[in-house]
């Protein structure tokens, strides 16, 4: 399906474009302005004209034929003298404010999804939102408009068209987080973030750009070097700020050797001061690199929170994905680490992994539960570009990638059952279904790191490959961002630039 969208002047027709495309994941879509383009109407299957006034916008959607889309091609193939272009649905917008450009965004966006809604049968549980980050209009509501909870959730329905479900969800999200960062000075603090860019093998779905060890292992000492020189540059740097929090991601930081761990502990301890540290995470996350040796050396450190991540408790999913581990494997790694003493371990599931519906992710959900995490995150799978099961899209269509509001009630009461209750959230583009991740955890198992960075109301330090580092200035504006080049050899061959231009943005703190 091609659909194209006609503007008259250049104004919200990115926000225009990613709603229509929240409704149309598929679909070949185009932007053109009416001024300078030449539009042939048969050219499209829907064709949507976005007017700007003064005081008035009109929206019209006018399909290329009265026929169904698949008539369409055949169609076109006749001759586009064949096609018949009808308006099915035209709107005149007062404009409220015409001077207030948020407004009216605000009351076009509105506008354009009831028209999609008419269109496509059915609304969409984030309304009009196309941004990844509706908890911080939550914030914005609660903090500066001084709105109550029931406020809140009453605004994000009437101003963004949001489910109820999902306003009380946000709304809840927000409180919570409210309250955990009520209980420190996050502003006069900073958090460090280490990228670890390996993996013992690249998943399907992976977008992080990570290397698989066999093929990089003669790259791992040059890069812990290189880390190494950051971190030092960063030490350095930020030596009169209090470190609140550390989190080592990547890549699987445990893909490296129990030795090569221990070492990477033992200097980041030697060049930070750890006597405020509130939090330490390390991603174990993929439960082939979780072994005895490798728990033992992170229990000899100071680390607070690991994660150990299932994804999907189906062995047939594991294999058709890439990860190459077994579901044994999570539960044995996630024994293993309670019985060395981790009390604090997050576990990550994929919703919407090809082939898995409502009944998969129960039971994935139920496994989970008997294990018993203190915390749990939800993905919805997000398929980006980059990702290589992307690529190969044609390949899956006989195989499902459904996500629906059922999984992630479901995914939803069974973190109720493990009593925890949601504290960080965050939506990307093209995810399955257009829903959300969530991050859930048990009283005073929250991660703070997860929220810091997410609302970015504190400064994050990045280190290493494709880490990126942002500056949040004493008074909560952003201060700008210094991103690490994402490929390895380049950031083994550009690592002084990169502490540079680092040293050059914290400068501004
Ligand atoms: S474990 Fe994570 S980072 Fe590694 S390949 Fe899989 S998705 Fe990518």
């Amino acid at each position: 399906m091609k659909i194209l969208l006609i503007f008259n002047e250049k104004k919200f027709e990115y926000d225009i474009f990613n709603l229509i495309r929240a409704f149309y994941p598929d679909a070949e879509m185009e932007i053109r302005y009416e001024e300078t383009d030449q539009i042939l109407s048969a050219e499209a299957d829907l064709i949507w004209r976005i007017a700007y006034g003064r005081e008035q916008i009109t929206v019209e959607m006018t399909q290329e034929s009265a026929a169904s889309t698949e008539e369409l091609p055949a169609q076109k193939a006749a001759g586009p003298e064949r096609a018949e272009a009808q308006t099915v649905w035209r709107e005149t917008l007062q404009l409220t404010a015409p001077d207030d450009r948020k407004e009216t965004k605000n009351q076009l966006k509105r506008l354009v999804y009831s028209g999609l809604v008419k269109q496509c049968g059915h609304p969409l549980p984030w309304g009009d939102l196309s941004g990844i980050r509706p908890v911080r209009l939550v914030t914005g509501m609660l903090e500066d408009e001084h709105m109550t909870q029931e406020e809140a959730v009453r605004a994000m329905q009437t101003r963004y068209c949001v489910s109820p479900a999902k306003a009380e969800l946000a709304v809840s999200v927000a409180s919570r987080e409210q309250t955990l960062l009520q209980q420190f000075d996050y502003r006069s603090g900073y958090s460090l973030y280490v990228d670890i860019p390996f993996c013992p093998s690249i998943c399907l779905y992976c977008t992080f750009g990570s290397h698989p060890l066999n093929a990089w292992k003669d790259s791992v000492e040059p890069y812990l070097s290189a880390l190494t020189r950051e971190l030092e540059m960063t030490a350095q740097l930020m030596q009169t700020t209090r470190l609140d929090t550390i989190y080592i991601g990547g890549g699987t930081p445990t893909s490296l050797s129990p030795e090569q761990m221990d070492t990477l502990l033992t200097c980041m301890e030697h060049l930070f001061s750890f006597s405020d540290l509130r939090e330490f995470t390390v991603e174990a996350g993929r439960p082939d690199t979780i072994t005895e040796e490798m728990l033992s050396v992170l229990a000899a450190h100071p680390v607070t929170r690991i994660s150990i991540n299932p994804q999907t408790m189906h062995q047939k999913t594991l294999d058709l994905i890439g990860r190459r581990h077994t579901v044994e494997e999570t539960v044995d790694a996630f024994h293993l680490a309670r019985k060395l003493g981790f009390d604090h371990i997050n576990m990550d599931m994929i919703v919407g992994l090809p082939g898995e519906g409502a009944a998969e992710a129960a039971a994935s959900m139920a496994a989970i539960e008997q294990l018993a995490p203190d915390a749990f995150t939800v993905h919805s799978l997000a398929l980006k570009r980059a990702a290589r099961m992307n690529e190969f899209r044609d390949i899956w269509r006989p195989v499902s990638f459904a996500n629906s509001i059922e999984i992630m009630d479901a995914v939803a009461e069974g973190a109720a059952r493990m009593e925890m209750s949601p504290y960080y959230l965050y939506r990307q583009k093209n995810m399955a279904g257009n829903f959300e991740n969530v991050g859930y955890a048990k009283a005073g198992k929250a991660c703070l790191y997860n929220i810091l960075i997410m609302e970015e109301k504190q400064t994050i330090v990045g280190n290493g490959c494709g880490a990126a580092t942002k500056l949040i200035l004493p008074d909560g504006s952003k201060g700008g961002r210094a991103g690490n080049v994402k490929s390895l050899q380049e950031y083994l061959a550009r690592t002084d630039e990169m502490i540079e231009r680092k040293r050059i943005l914290l400068q501004k703190q």
